[in-house]
């Protein structure tokens, strides 16, 4: 006789049971079928520990068993009068359940009203599990309960993608940040922690039972809602609305508080990243178990539309649920009163109806009234608004070192050495400040002292800050309105333009703007000891140099005994996709390099790069001091900007990505009669509109009306050019092709609405 009949025989009397093999996560069960009724036997390896954690478990099943018969595995007596018996083979110990009949929750049809039962049976059994007391589940600390989610961040280093990978590090700071101080004011009892879709039964439309108490733990009472809405919303389009049931049959039988709620889109998270971090983990040395990843992909595809909810909104929504207050307010114009109070109007605000934002992550924006935006503007969050990696390093520091660059320390060398490796050897010398403002300025400076000379050429268009000598060096300022006109020392670039412009062959314009310039700059040579430019004029309207401009330039500045300033500001660290830096794509390399937006993601951190030439003229006795500039805290941010940058291949993401959304607008441009040039490379990309293609007049209106109307449809987009009729596309890195779709999409609503109203 087999070995397990033969226990079911002498131990609990059942004979000539026909046995089969169940799937267990960590132990091995048996479904027992004798003439009356099904049993499931499982099977333990024994432990001192798991007898206690096994004692434990039937007497909850025994009480849950009492309150609400029938959804409970009752326990079986064997004939020595205990739950538990040994086996015939050392060290094996079983115990009997009686079966529950019923479809697994994952396996039937589901409806809003299942949900809401499967609410309510949740709330039932954990209004039991609230009264009893098990110090042998009390004292249990388990991997798989969200309160020690602490034990899997060793293996957030197992996922293999970063970019997927720092989702998991995104909501698991988020956790940090949200959940953990609000832990102790918390109702805590014991839950069963793992009511998943394969341990839910369904008879009819109705829940049958719960089985399988094997993770119960002693947790928050909001994780037993948590890790039940994880599971039931995989693979749904709205796992809000999904949810919603659930929590509303919960609540009706178990009421929840407001700070509970407000906790759960943050809870459900980090249930995720729990589990997809043990399953990377244990992949690593059973890459061949299915058990192990069943649940991965519907874990990451749920993750990733996390991410596009509002956590706002979630909220609301939720505590809607439970027949509370939502937390959405009306909006009203208080805020922007309140602004005006104590800022001037000078502070510009977009959207004729301003946005409040409450939070970001990576491409997406949060406001106050529960909007995701998809961002396609903001090239300062470069990695992504709030990069868990980013954010992690500037608080470790801040926590540490905040001092300046009279001191030693370890965090500057270490990053000036990173950033100057990404530059041609003879550009050896980095100052840090604090804005691209001061690092125009500096550069202008550093210009100035070195060639004792007066003037500076700029560019017609460009924009290099807000100091007073930013601002006269930016045409965009000076020549616009409230400017005061060019100042003397002056000289102003026509904007190599070959939409517009006089010369429109991109063959043979650049040197053909590029001789203009230098005949009309002719009777100042010897004088001029600057020319900076960006290498894509963003105030312009997107404007990339054309081919052979800048060498050309170049040579004539410093022929005449000037320095050649390139502002990265907007181009630089990738963004345009073929190069780290935009000037290289121009095979030049200037004497001076200004760097801002991107270099911190946000934290106000900005530099000039120059050749120790350049920086020896400057050591002319004057001290440079810049009270913020280089401190730890914002060396270790742009450092592991640096890193990210590489690690996640953003810059290969915004080629690719950008490739994708050039051919996308060159669909439209075929469809639609009002696109004339698509202009620009990777994620840095101006579309100009235009009334009608011939006369390649600006249409400001449309691309207005593209701004707001996006807006309406949730997605962040601005306009710039001097016409203000050119869609600029900035976005983060980590801007999907799957975010272009959208875009795009959205784009061409309009598109199709305006050539209909024209028709
Ligand atoms: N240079 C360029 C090209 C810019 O776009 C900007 C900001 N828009 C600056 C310099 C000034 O940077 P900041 O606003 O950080 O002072």
């Amino acid at each position: 006789m087999n070995p397990i009949s033969e226990l079911l025989k002498s131990q609990f009397n059942i004979n000539n049971a026909q046995i089969s093999k169940l799937n267990g996560y960590a132990n091995i069960n048996y479904l027992v079928q004798d003439a009356q009724r099904k049993y499931v036997l499982k099977e333990y390896r024994y432990e001192p520990r798991l007898l206690e954690f096994i004692n434990a478990e039937n007497k909850l099943l025994d009480t849950l068993s009492e309150q609400l018969p029938g959804y409970f595995q009752t326990p079986v007596k064997a004939n020595n009068n205990t739950f538990i018996v040994e086996g015939l083979q050392e060290g094996k110990i079983y115990r009997l359940l009686y079966y529950i009949e019923g479809a697994l929750f994952a396996e039937t049809k589901h409806s809003k009203e299942l949900f809401e039962s499967f609410g309510a049976i949740l709330a039932k059994m954990d209004k039991t599990l609230q009264k009893l007391h098990s110090p042998a589940i009390e004292a249990r600390r388990y991997e798989w309960d969200i309160l020690q989610i602490d034990y899997v961040k060793k293996f957030f280093k197992d996922i293999p993608d970063p970019a997927d990978r720092k989702l998991v590090e995104y909501f698991y700071q988020q956790y940090n940040e949200v959940v953990r101080p609000k832990i102790p004011e918390l109702r805590h009892c014991i839950i069963h922690n793992d009511t998943n879709d394969y341990n839910v039964l369904v008879a009819g439309d109705k829940i049958s039972g719960i089985i399988d108490f094997g993770d119960t733990v002693y947790s928050l009472l909001i994780n037993e809602l948590a890790v039940a809405i994880t599971y039931a919303i995989f693979g749904k389009d709205d796992p809000i609305g999904w949810a919603k049931p659930i929590i509303k049959g919960y609540s009706k039988t178990l009421p929840l508080e407001e700070k509970e709620i407000d906790l759960l889109y943050y809870l459900i998270a980090a249930r995720l990243c729990l589990s997809l971090s043990k399953s990377a983990h244990e992949k690593l040395s059973k890459p061949k178990d299915n058990y192990i990843t069943v649940s991965e992909a519907p874990a990451w595809n749920l993750l990733k539309k996390w991410l596009s909810i509002n956590p706002i909104k979630a909220a609301d929504e939720f505590r809607k649920a439970a027949n509370l207050s939502g937390i959405i307010k009306d909006p009203n114009n208080e805020d922007i009163e309140k602004r005006w109070n104590h800022l001037s109007k000078v502070f510009s605000l977009s959207y004729p109806k301003p946005i409040k934002m409450e939070k970001a992550a990576f491409q997406y924006m949060y406001d106050n009234q529960g909007n995701t935006f998809l961002d396609t503007r903001n090239n300062i969050p470069h990695v992504g608004h709030n990069h868990p990696r980013v954010v992690a390093a500037g608080q470790r520091k801040m926590a540490q070192l905040n001092t300046n660059t009279r001191y030693l320390y370890d965090e500057i060398t270490e990053y000036s050495e990173k950033l100057l490796a990404k530059f041609p050897k003879q550009l050896k010398k980095v100052f840090f400040v604090n804005s691209g403002s001061a690092a125009s300025d500096l550069a202008i400076r550093l210009a100035l002292t070195h060639t004792q000379k007066p003037k500076i050429a700029v560019m017609e268009y460009g924009y290099h800050g807000n100091t007073q000598v930013s601002i006269n060096i930016s045409h965009y300022k000076f020549a616009g309105k409230g400017g005061k006109g060019t100042p003397d020392n002056i000289l102003v670039n026509t904007v190599p333009d070959t939409l517009r412009g006089k010369y429109t062959d991109e063959q043979t314009a650049g040197k053909q703007y590029a001789d203009d310039f230098i005949k009309s700059a002719e009777h100042n040579t010897g004088m001029i000891a600057a020319f900076i430019t960006e290498p894509i004029v963003s105030a312009a309207g997107q404007v990339p140099m054309p081919k052979n401009y800048l060498n050309e330039v170049y040579d004539f500045i410093r022929s005449q005994g000037g320095v050649c300033i390139s502002d990265e500001v907007q181009t630089g660290f990738g963004r345009i996709g073929t190069h780290f830096w935009a000037y290289q794509s121009y095979d030049v390399v200037p004497d001076i390099v200004v760097l801002g937006k991107p270099i911190g993601n946000g934290h106000p951190l900005a530099a000039v790069v120059c050749t120790d030439e350049i920086a020896n003229s400057f050591n002319n006795g004057m001290e440079f001091f810049s009270s913020f500039g280089g401190n730890p805290v914002s060396c270790a941010i742009g450092n592991e900007v640096l890193k990210v940058i590489e690690d996640e291949k953003l810059m290969q993401n915004a080629l690719e990505v950008g490739n994708y959304m050039i051919e996308g607008f060159k669909n439209l441009q075929k469809k639609y009669n009002c696109i004339a040039a698509i202009r620009g490379s990777g994620l840095s990309l101006g579309i100009d509109f235009v009334k009608k293609q011939k006369t390649k007049e600006h249409d400001t209106r449309l691309a207005n009306k593209i701004v707001n109307e996006l807006k309406i449809n949730n997605i962040l987009i601005g306009t710039d050019g001097p016409f203000d009729n050119v869609l600029k596309i900035k976005p983060p890195l980590c801007f999907t092709k799957k975010n272009t779709d959208e875009l795009l999409g959205e784009i061409e609503k309009v598109l199709k609405d305006q050539s209909e109203t024209i028709l």
